[in-house]
């Protein structure tokens, strides 16, 4: 490994965006960005990544020791190399795929496309949404009914059971709470959140890899599944994945410089406009759908498999051989929604639906949705060969790079520097065992 980090020197630092990389003519020569890049590949690699105790392995630590030539630099340095190198460690991270393409390490066959949840640098404590600061204002309002009550009737029985002064103090702090709630959601309201996290106000709530809501980034990566290389990555603050679909796979397909490409995605990617955008793209998606299903009746009534679509009469033909028509168009949703002519005197109602008239909804995509039914039939092992293509992937980023699977670096940009380097450590600690580090050395020298 110590070999392959080595050839960090091999790369082109300034054409890749790296400051600093030659030195002035006057002052103290700064540290060389390879020798940084090196520290924090050696240190990710290695479950180290806090400056400090980078900082402190380069004094004890024999390998980095040898791979820095006895530099030291001080944890401030370190830190500010990760803070301000952001564009060129991403850069590094896209050139490596490139390296690896050229190495013949990734065959562009198949490409599975995930998500990931990374917790950001704030406790849940720091994050606020409009529903918990309604809740508290409802909660806070109906306390001081209670106190108010309570004064009330004490002044009706002018008993002197109650102490009047303490009530009044409560009456004071709980004003003054609802005060500052008041101010938060205005807050929320006029700067058009639903959320907001103190000190990390591009993260999101969003449950991870433990189920627990936690202030987030969403780690986007579209992996290969020859060597399951992660060919590109992108990190959004969208706690859902349905609208990566076509961003990922479109970036894929310019990352690998191939027309026809072949996606896999879980039900979390299930979106009928991604779905037709990816085929007009010259791309094969197999995504698992994730379609409404009619659960009146403890999903017992007909199944809408049950009902023909006739695109020339443009309405559905039914089991009783009845005519569902066009009945409302809802755009939101992307819908056309049919309805039944004749269920009022249908013998087969019963089965059919609860109410009034059978209902169907088609979708402005039906058409991507049925052939995606198609393929996914044709192929039913390509599900679970997505699984083994992504859970390794993430499975040792979030376990054997990230340790706590939370970032390091605040805000929107240090999660993606972050994640670059996480990204760069795992495909070349992948491209180190498959190749070994002498094979590698020689491909990089060409
Ligand atoms: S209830 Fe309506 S839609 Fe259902 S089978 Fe009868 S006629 Fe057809």
């Amino acid at each position: 490994m110590l070999v392959g980090l080595a050839d960090v020197d091999q790369l082109d630092l300034a054409a890749l965006g790296f400051s600093k990389t030659a030195l002035a003519a006057k002052g103290r020569p700064p540290y060389h960005p390879a020798d940084l890049l090196k520290l924090y590949l050696y240190g990710y690699l290695n479950r180290v990544r806090s400056s400090r105790r980078l900082e402190a392995e380069c004094l004890r630590n024999v390998e980095l020791m040898w791979l820095l030539n006895r530099l030291a630099p001080d944890h401030k340095t370190i830190a500010n190399f990760r803070k301000e190198q952001g564009k060129g460690i991403q850069a590094v991270c896209r050139a490596f795929v490139q390296f690896c393409r050229q190495a013949k390490l990734i065959s562009g066959a198949l490409v599975a496309i995930d998500g990931s949840k990374f917790q950001a640098v704030a406790s849940p404590s720091k994050a606020v949404s409009r529903k918990q600061l309604e809740q508290q204002q409802t909660q806070l309002d109906q306390r001081i009914t209670r106190y108010l009550a309570e004064l009330d009737q004490a002044d009706q029985t002018e008993g002197d059971a109650l102490d009047r002064q303490r009530v009044e103090r409560a009456l004071q702090q709980l004003r003054a709470m609802q005060d500052d709630v008041a101010t938060r959601l205005l807050f929320l309201k006029d700067m058009g959140l639903y959320q907001h996290v103190v000190g990390e106000p591009e993260a999101q709530l969003m449950r991870d890899g433990q189920k627990r809501i936690v202030p987030a980034y969403n780690v986007q990566s579209a992996v290969d599944a020859q060597h399951k290389l992660i060919v590109h990555h992108e990190v959004v603050n969208e706690a859902s994945d349905q609208k990566q679909l076509l961003p990922m796979a479109t970036a894929a397909q310019a990352v690998l410089e191939q027309r026809p490409l072949t996606v896999v995605a879980d039900a979390g990617y299930s979106n009928g406009e991604h779905l037709t955008a990816c085929e007009d793209a010259n791309i094969t998606p197999y995504v698992a759908l994730n379609r409404g299903v009619n659960n009146q009746g403890d999903g017992r009534l007909f199944d809408r498999s049950r009902f023909q679509y006739d695109a020339k009469k443009d309405g559905y033909r039914c089991p009783a051989s009845q005519w569902l028509v066009r009945k409302q168009i809802n755009r939101a949703e992307r819908m056309v929604i049919y309805q039944g002519l004749a269920c009022g005197a249908c013998p087969l109602k019963s089965q059919c639906t609860q109410a009034e008239r059978r209902l169907i909804c088609r979708h402005f995509d039906e058409e991507a949705f049925v052939r995606t039914q198609a393929r996914l039939a044709s192929r039913p092992e390509i599900m679970r060969q997505r699984k083994a293509i992504v859970e390794h992937p993430f499975g040792n980023l979030k376990r054997w790079i990230m340790g706590d699977g939370r970032f390091l670096l605040r805000g929107l940009p240090g999660a993606q520097t972050e994640s670059a380097l996480v990204i760069l450590s795992y495909n070349l600690r992948r491209v180190l065992n498959v190749l070994g580090a002498e094979q590698m050395r020689r491909l990089l020298m060409n």
